[in-house]
């Protein structure tokens, strides 16, 4: 249930953009000379780059795509420069042609299905012995006996199942269709940028290759494009690696940094800190610990008035409010700091799950010892003529967070209030 409220379409939506754009492109009769020239370099310019990309960071997942991609399309190409040099295929093409259809969504099944292990080297070498397995005895067979093996791949296997639409040899929709479901699987087990990259990479393929030698472009942009939705996936797994932290989902501390660094002229910083978290984590362990971190950061990540939370580290949050001054932001903060304290959070123990749902239905009707709620205090301060820089208005919000935990917790403190109280502490005196 969990994982399948991760599933975003946002996943999808920058693979079909590229996907849709690369249709657009190949059933175009003519490119102009510089997309040509173009789509032709793409496919190797993305291997060497994404390439070297995923090797240095260990990603070899992707780059055994990339290879596979790269080696399909450079066997396919050899066969289309031949036919549009001679007006006529070469006598192998059938044979490369279908054997490209059988391994092309084998390979890459496989591949983009196979995790990465903790050993990279090992991994990688046992990544490359399948390729060579497999490309070696396809290339060896191929090469002996090529009149059998191409009767072999033509043949229909199934007349029932056979349609008038199916341009390939039949066997290779049984292999797409089971390449799509592992990955399909994949995706919903772990909803990620680069699994629904893989899944629609596979889509890309399908379109492709009955088209390559009907449209001109047809393999050199598409290609290109199922490349280039998997290093744009590696790409943007790698940004939200560095700028979003795992636990809450929320950008992190780094993404903070950056977007100090563009402030303008008037904002507002707030310091959100959990109260008594020690206490939680003593009390009921680093797993509910946790569980406690993801609800205030879901329920500060809803902040209204145009405020945007960070994970600052730990127990911390920062609010970052572009362009506002403090009286706008405290109702927003008000609502946010009850909500969190409105909250119940029921413990998910472990040993002592409901059977069955009626039995779940009646725990929750029950307020039960495993519920906790949990509160947050908070720190405001301005940019103004004494905090100018965003460094000063943090520690002016840090500063206004210690008096909001002195004043007993659950509440919030702004900088400007905190002088005004430690002034009136010294009139006393
Ligand atoms: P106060 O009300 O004064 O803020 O008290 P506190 O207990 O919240 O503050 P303190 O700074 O003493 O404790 C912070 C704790 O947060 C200590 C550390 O073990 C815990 N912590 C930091 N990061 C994480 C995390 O990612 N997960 C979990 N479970 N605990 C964390
Ligand atoms: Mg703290
Ligand atoms: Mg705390």
């Amino acid at each position: 249930m969990s994982r399948l409220a991760a599933v975003r379409l946002s996943h999808f939506l920058p693979s079909l953009l590229l996907l849709a754009g690369g249709v657009l492109a190949a059933s175009l009769a003519r490119l102009s000379e510089f997309f040509a020239s173009l789509f032709n370099v793409l496919p190797t310019l993305l291997l060497l780059l994404g390439g070297t990309f995923c090797l240095v960071y260990g990603r070899q997942r992707e780059l055994f795509l990339l290879l596979v991609l790269y080696l399909g399309y450079f066997l396919l190409d050899i066969q289309l420069d031949h036919y549009r040099a001679a007006g006529q295929v070469r006598s192998d093409a059938a044979l490369v042609f279908h054997l490209g259809s059988l391994l092309l969504p084998l390979l890459y099944g496989l591949y983009a299905a196979w995790q990465e292990r903790t050993h990279l080297a090992r991994d990688l070498v046992a990544r490359a012995a399948v390729l060579l397995a497999v490309g070696g005895v396809a290339l060896g067979v191929a090469r002996r006996y090529p009149e059998a093996m191409l009767q072999w791949l033509s043949l229909i296997r199934w007349p029932s199942l056979h349609g008038e639409w199916m341009s390939l040899v039949q066997l290779a929709y049984p292999l797409f269709g089971l390449a799509f479901i592992l990955l399909l699987v994949q995706y919903l087990r772990a909803p990620r940028p680069l699994h629904a990259a893989q899944l629609l990479g596979l889509s890309g393929l399908l379109w492709m290759l009955p088209k390559i030698f009907i449209l001109p472009h047809a393999l050199h942009v598409m290609s290109s494009q199922v490349m280039l939705v998997l290093v744009a996936a590696v790409v943007h797994e790698s940004y939200q690696m560095a700028f979003r932290d795992e636990l809450t989902g929320l950008p992190g501390r780094r993404a903070l940094n950056e977007r100090l660094q563009r402030l303008g002229r008037s904002y507002v910083i707030v310091m959100a800190d959990i109260d008594h978290f020690k206490r939680f984590n003593d009390t009921h362990g680093h797993d509910v610990g946790d569980q406690v971190l993801r609800l205030v950061a879901s329920q500060l990540r809803q902040i209204g008035g145009g405020g945007k939370a960070y994970r600052y580290g730990g127990e911390e949050f920062t609010l970052v409010f572009p362009g506002k001054s403090l009286d706008e932001c405290l109702p927003h903060l008000e609502a946010v700091r009850e909500a969190v304290a409105a909250y119940h959070l029921q413990l998910r123990d472990k040993h002592n799950r409901p059977q069955d749902d009626q039995q779940g239905r009646q725990r929750r009707g029950a307020a039960t010892a495993a519920e906790v709620s949990v509160t947050v205090s908070m720190g405001v301060a301005e940019r103004g003529l004494e905090q100018r820089s965003a460094e000063e208005v943090i520690k002016a919000a840090d500063q206004a967070l210690y008096s909001a935990k002195g004043a007993g917790r659950n509440c919030i403190r702004s900088h400007s209030q905190r002088r005004g109280a430690v002034r009136l502490a010294n009139a006393r005196r």
